[in-house]
């Protein structure tokens, strides 16, 4: 027989490692290991053994006797038994198992609720959106409550009756003897699909579903200073009558803008100038997302000169404030020029030799 592994090791914990680390690393590997969902041969053996691990670790008096005499302490002193509290509710393993397999307390049915499915809208915005945000209202074709039933599924007047083969409880439990501990697992009841109840007579609008194909109004807002991507709102995706509704993901596109450049808060604009202008300044009215700006460019202005127009941009969602706009200044050089262009330009230059 192959010597037995080290609890820790088993783990994939230390001795200095909390009780809740030990335990949520214990959680996490039952979960993995745990024969009714893990299907390879050696699934079970291993089972074993990280449960004995947290068995023993889990337990302050049984984890020291570990630690300063290893194996040979425990074995020694604690029966099969002992190691796993059989009797004696210790180990916490119903407070994991339950907390692993969904059982719902106190006759409260199962509870995993069931939740609708989300679904997609896109849409474009302009960069004045951005700045502003946008409301916006759609009609959206989802998945409804029956108005017939109340989305109960039932026929008007009628009701839903106890399902007999799990008696209202939502779910069939299952004692597993694992040779050193038995554990009760539960899992939905088949007949019922873990509803506790089925319907006798199912209403004729929604066929017993509780929910119909229909077209609700939603909405929303676009907020200032969003960026492209998804953005969620809660709760308006497919309606699951007595469970969680999916959510709506709106998918937003900012489009190009055809002068600006964003780049998070700040805008980006070039703006043409003569050479003349740049040479001798002058004032000239730029675009903003906010309106025209008159800005002065100062003589001698030299290309790719750069004017911020302060608090001229937009907001981000991901940070406060509002941002600038940076105008860049493209200085055009004539491609032609006149006869008496290109005279009085001969003269300049001879004026800067
Ligand atoms: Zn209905
Ligand atoms: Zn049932």
């Amino acid at each position: 027989m192959s010597a037995k592994r080290d609890y820790y090791e088993v783990l994939g914990v230390t001795k200095t490692s909390s009780s809740d680390e030990i335990k949520n690393q214990y959680r996490k590997l039952a979960l993995k290991f745990h024969p009714d969902r893990n299907q390879s041969k050696d699934a079970s053996e291993h089972f074993k053994e990280i449960s004995e691990a947290y068995a023993v670790l889990s337990d302050s008096e049984k984890k020291q006797t570990y630690d300063q005499h290893g194996h040979e302490g425990v074995d020694g002193r604690y029966s099969n038994d002992d190691i796993f509290g059989r009797g004696g509710g210790g180990g916490g393993f119903n407070d994991i198992f339950e907390s692993i397999f969904g059982r719902g307390g106190g006759g409260g049915g199962f509870t995993q609720q069931q939740r609708g499915s989300d679904l997609l809208y896109q849409t474009t915005v302009t960069l004045e959106d951005v700045l502003h945000g946008k409301k916006m209202e759609i009609n959206l074709q989802k998945q409804i409550k029956c108005d017939n039933c109340q989305g109960s599924g039932c026929k008007p007047g009628t009701n839903k009756k106890t399902c007999t083969t799990c008696n209202g409880q939502g779910e069939v439990r299952q004692t597993r003897n694992m040779g050193f501990a038995s554990f009760v697992t539960a899992a939905p009841c088949p007949t019922c699909r873990g509803q506790g109840s089925m319907i006798e007579t199912p209403c004729g609008n929604c066929k017993g579903q509780g929910r119909v194909k229909g077209t609700k109004k939603v909405d929303f807002e676009i907020p200032p200073g969003i960026d492209s991507g998804d953005y969620i709102v809660s709760n308006e995706g497919n309606e699951i009558p007595d469970g969680i509704n999916g959510d709506l993901v709106i998918r937003v596109k900012v489009q190009p803008h055809q002068y600006f450049n964003r780049d998070g808060k700040d805008i980006f604009y070039d703006q043409d100038i003569s050479m003349i202008d740049a040479a001798l300044g002058c004032e000239i009215i730029v675009p903003t997302l906010q309106g025209d700006e008159k800005i002065k460019v100062e003589s001698g202005s030299q290309p790719n000169t750069i004017i911020k127009l302060k608090g001229k941009g937009v907001s981000h969602i991901n940070s406060r404030g509002t941002g600038d706009q940076y105008v860049r200044m493209v200085v055009n050089i004539p491609k032609k020029l006149s006869k008496h262009q290109k005279n009085l330009l001969d003269e300049f230059q001879k004026t800067t030799d």
